[in-house]
């Protein structure tokens, strides 16, 4: 399957299973945040894999950055990743 860069904030969610697989409790979404220089910042994932640069990951100009949510069970505390520009911080 191709990884795409291009899905819009048009595309329709999709659907997202919030019965933990672990364990079937409830899974509620969250999100990660990165902080630096005294800000909170939203968790994004990027193709590729990181670069080191000066200041830790160097992300290239080109990269295109999408958002990430969390989705956590309620019961056991499993985590589940996804990234979609419709996770954008509002
Ligand atoms: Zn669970």
């Amino acid at each position: 399957m191709a990884t795409t860069q291009t899905d819009s904030s048009n595309t329709p969610m999709p659907h997202i299973d919030t019965t933990c697989p672990k364990c079937s409790g409830t899974m509620l979404e969250g999100y990660t945040i990165d902080k630096g220089y005294g800000a909170f910042f939203q968790e994004i994932w990027l193709a590729g894999r990181p670069r080191s640069g000066w200041f830790g990951v160097s992300v290239p100009s080109t990269a295109v950055p999408i958002p990430v949510s969390r989705y956590r069970c309620e019961n056991c505390g499993y985590l589940e990743f996804y990234a979609r520009k419709e996770f954008k911080m509002k």
